[in-house]
């Protein structure tokens, strides 16, 4: 029998195209095998009874070979710009296009979205991103943060953890990495990650010779385990804007294309400011807080930031400024507690 050139031709083309998505094998995610070329949505189940919740998660499984990343949204349930983004991004995403996969935790805290609960988990009033890596035996926010790091950050090669500036909260939008210095591979792929968000500030976590502490932080757990993990912080004051929305759902795209999940470049920025440490100014006072400042304003050492009056109006103290720097956070609203935070200052070098 004879066989055409042509013929030879398209079996090659065939076979190739076809042994390459063969060799992707099927992504075992908590029991489900998810074939390449294809997503998977699931409600993580957290909990027994009444003390009890879901994770939303939607793994998407390239067609070809490349690195697992994991997304998580929703560590603070108020935080509505990371939120909002999540639940749009799987329209961009199409496994079939995609080379490796994405895990994407579209809420992590749940109830304390559904109880717009500020900061904490309503059921045990735990802060989310204050107890990783979590106890598979601890209250139900232990719970989380240990199903979070076992079935999410343990299964990533990079991982993000997207925030914003919560209900009380006036942010700058900034992107973050960990540095450590006795972690140079780790720590450098990290920056790269934070280079390739695009944002025009970049704050480096860390900034010391080891990670000794406990993770407590979601992405520090991450870091912990020798996978490269950046925050992004962006969106602001319980809205839903949608110029952040946006500007996290491209940050994320373009670190899919930095890690080569996704075909393209980078959208980076030239010359970021680098941002090694951090100043909080916390209150002493219970009562109001007024300020006419807002994030992004640049700040002088010895300079008032703004005073605190008690619960009848009566001025108790004035806020000073303790350095040099840039507004990235500020308390926007009234209400203070002794030992809130009220300004979070980037120091620029
Ligand atoms: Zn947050």
């Amino acid at each position: 029998m004879k066989i055409s050139f042509l013929y030879l031709t398209l079996l090659v083309a065939f076979l190739t195209t076809h042994l390459t998505q063969a060799q992707v094998k099927p992504f075992t995610f908590v029991g489900e095998k998810i074939k390449a070329g294809s997503k998977h949505s699931v409600l993580l189940p957290v909990g027994k009874g009444e003390n009890s919740t879901v994770i939303p998660v939607t793994v998407f499984h390239g067609a070809k070979k490349g690195p697992v990343l994991g997304i998580t949204a929703g560590v603070h349930g108020l935080e509505y710009a990371p939120i909002m983004a999540a639940q749009q991004l799987p329209k961009y995403l199409d496994p079939a296009e995609m080379n490796g996969t994405v895990i994407l935790v579209h809420i992590a805290n749940v109830p304390a979205f559904l109880h717009r609960s500020l900061r904490v988990n309503p059921v045990d009033g735990k802060n989310l991103n204050r107890v990783f890596p979590g106890k598979p035996d601890g209250t139900l926010t232990d719970q989380i943060a240990h199903v979070i790091s076992n079935e999410v950050i343990a299964r990533s090669d990079y991982f993000i953890d997207v925030h914003d500036g919560d209900a009380n909260g006036d942010l700058r939008p900034y992107s973050g990495y960990y540095n450590y210095f006795d972690m140079p591979e780790v720590s450098e792929k990290a920056r790269q990650m934070a280079v390739a968000l695009g944002f025009d500030f970049i704050v480096q976590f860390g900034n010391e010779q080891s990670l000794t502490e406990e993770a407590i932080y979601c992405s520090r757990e991450a870091t912990k385990r020798n996978i490269p993990a950046v925050d992004i912080e962006c969106g602001r004051k319980g809205f839903v804007e949608e110029k952040y929305v946006q500007q996290i759902q491209q940050a994320l795209l373009s670190l899919m294309r930095h890690l080569q999940i996704l075909e393209g470049k980078p959208a980076t920025v030239q010359n970021p400011v680098m941002i090694a440490k951090r100043t909080s100014v916390s209150s002493q006072h219970e009562g109001f807080f007024y300020s006419d400042l807002t994030s992004g304003d640049y700040v002088k050492k010895g300079m008032k930031l703004g005073y605190i009056t008690d619960l009848f109006g009566n001025h108790v103290v004035d806020v000073t400024c303790p350095t040099d720097g840039v507004i990235l956070y500020k308390t926007f609203n009234p209400p203070v507690k002794k030992g809130d935070g009220l300004f979070s200052i980037g120091h620029i070098n």
